[in-house]
C-alpha cells in the first residue's frame, strides 16, 4: 500500500527523521491558513506547494510550485487543487490532485549550496536482505542515473541479526562525500529512516531529494513509502491512511468481494482459483494467441456468489471477447462450481460473449455434463489443450 507524501514524511518524523516540515490542505484557504502557520512555526517566508498525488515526477509535471508571499500560496494552490497532473508515472490522462502539502522552503541561500541526494531503501531479493541504496546524484531521475553513472550509486546491504550497525551509516555519509555537521546530521538520518524502515513494515521507502541545506541540515525533502500489505494487520494507524482515490476502482470493488484482481490491456478475462494456475492460465492464453485482459484468483471458496461477482467484473472491460474459466476442484467440487457458472449467467442476463468453462479434479465430468445440460452458450472442456483451442477459436 502507497503512502501520500505528507503520510510518509509523518511516519518518518515519527520516528525522528529529519523532514521538510508542512501542512497538507484541501482548498486554497486552508493553503493560506496553513503556509501562516508554518511562518510562525520555522520562520520560513517561502513556501513550496506540492500535489499529493500516488506518482513521482510531479515536479516537471507543474505539481510543485515555490510560492513567495501568501497571495502566490493562494494562486498556485488553487492552480494545483483540482488539476489532472501528468506525470511520467501517471497514467496519459493524469491524476486529479485533491490536497496539497504546503510545505516551508528549505532551498535558502547560504555560505555553501544546497545538495541533493538520492536514498532509498528495499528488499534485496537475491539475497534476502534489506539495503539501502544511495546517490551523490539525487533530485533528478534515479533510472537515468543507473543508466548513464551506475558508478554514482552504492548499496549498503543490513545482516537481519545485527541490524543497521553505527560504521555502516558512517559508510553511506563518507561515500556521500560529507564532512562535519553534516556527516554527522547524515549517520542521524540512516539510522532514524533505517528505524522506521523496519518499525512500519515497509518494503520501499525513496527519499529523493535528501537534502543538505546550506547550513548542514539533512532533510527528507520528499518521501514515497510503500508498506507491505502481508504486514498491514500490525498496523491499524497506518492501514487506515489508505486513499482508495488512488486505486484503480474494479481493483477496489473486487477486493471488497475477497477477489484478487488485477487489471490488464488483453482481451480474454480469465477467472482462475489460484494464483500460479492463475499465472499459468495467463501464459495458455498467450500461447493460444490471446492476451489475459486480467489476472483473477476467485480463491479457495468458488461459490456461486463469487462466481457471480467475478464474471460482473471481468464484463466491465469492453475489451473482453472472450472469457476461460479455469478451476481445479480440489477441496472445491467441480459441479459445484459449475452450478455457479450456471446460475451466475442466469441472474446476469444477456452476456454476449463466449464463455469456455475447464474444470478439473473432484466431479469434473458430472460439472460438464451439468453445463452441457444448462443449454446455455458455455463451451465446458476438461483439458486446458482443449480450452487454449477455444479460446483461439472465439477469437479467429
Ligand atoms: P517529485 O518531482 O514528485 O519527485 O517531487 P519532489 O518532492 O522531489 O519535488 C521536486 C523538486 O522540487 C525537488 O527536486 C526540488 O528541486 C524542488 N523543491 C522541493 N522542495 C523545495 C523547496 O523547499 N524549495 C525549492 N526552491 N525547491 C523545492
Ligand atoms: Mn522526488
Amino acid at each position: 500500500m502507497n503512502l501520500h507524501e505528507y503520510q510518509g514524511k509523518e511516519l518518518l518524523a515519527s520516528y525522528g527523521v529529519a523532514i521538510q516540515k508542512g501542512i497538507v490542505a484541501n482548498t486554497p484557504e486552508e493553503a493560506v491558513e496553513a503556509a501562516k502557520k508554518l511562518n510562525k512555526d520555522t520562520g520560513t517566508e517561502w513556501w513550496v506547494i506540492k500535489a499529493q498525488i500516488h506518482a513521482g515526477g510531479r515536479g516537471k509535471g507543474g505539481g510543485v510550485k515555490l510560492a513567495k508571499s501568501l497571495d502566490d500560496v493562494k494562486e498556485i494552490a488553487s492552480n494545483i487543487i483540482g488539476m489532472d497532473l501528468i506525470t511520467p508515472q501517471t497514467p496519459p490522462e493524469g491524476k486529479k490532485v485533491r490536497k496539497v502539502l504546503v510545505a516551508q522552503d528549505v532551498y535558502y541561500p547560504g555560505a555553501s549550496e544546497p545538495d541533493e541526494f538520492y536514498m532509498s531503501i528495499l528488499l534485496n531479493r537475491k539475497t534476502g536482505r534489506n539495503m539501502i541504496m544511495y546517490s551523490t546524484e539525487g533530485g533528478m531521475d534515479i533510472e537515468a542515473v543507473a543508466e548513464k553513472t551506475p558508478h554514482l550509486i552504492f548499496t549498503e546491504e543490513i545482516d537481519p541479526k545485527t541490524g543497521l550497525l553505527p560504521f555502516q551509516a558512517r559508510k553511506v555519509a563518507f561515500n556521500l562525500g560529507l564532512s562535519g555537521g553534516a556527516f554527522k546530521e547524515m549517520t542521524k538520518f540512516v539510522s532514524s529512516l533505517y528505524k522506521a524502515y523496519e518499525g512500519s513494515d515497509s518494503s520501499l521507502f525513496e527519499i529523493n531529494p535528501v537534502l543538505k541545506t546550506s547550513d548542514d541540515k539533512i532533510i527528507a525533502v520528499d518521501s514515497k513509502v510503500t508498506l507491505d500489505g502481508n504486514a498491514l494487520f500490525r498496523h491499524k494507524d497506518l492501514a487506515a491512511l489508505r486513499d482508495v482515490h488512488e486505486e484503480d476502482p474494479t481493483e477496489v470493488e473486487a477486493g471488497e468481494a475477497g477477489l484478487n484482481y488485477v487489471q490488464l490491456d488483453g482481451n480474454v478475462g480469465c477467472m482462475v482459483n489460484g494464483a500460479g494456475l492463475a499465472m499459468a492460465t495467463m501464459d495458455i492464453i498467450k500461447l493460444s494467441g490471446g492476451e489475459p485482459a486480467n489476472f483473477l484468483d476467485v480463491g479457495g471458496t468458488a461459490d456461486a456468489e463469487r462466481v457471480e461477482k467475478a464474471f460482473r467484473i471481468i464484463m466491465k472491460d469492453d475489451k473482453v471477447k472472450a472469457i476461460l474459466v479455469n478451476i481445479f476442484g480440489g477441496i472445491v467440487r467441480c459441479d459445484r462450481v459449475a452450478q455457479g457458472v450456471v446460475d451466475a449467467y442466469k441472474n446476469i442476463g444477456e452476456i454476449n460473449i463466449p464463455i469456455i468453462v475447464r474444470l478439473q479434479g473432484t466431479n469434473a465430468k458430472e460439472a460438464k455434463v451439468l453445463i452441457e445440460e444448462s443449454g446455455l452458450k458455455v463451451e465446458s472442456v476438461i483439458l486446458l489443450k482443449e480450452a487454449a483451442e477455444k479460446v483461439a477459436e472465439v477469437l479467429a
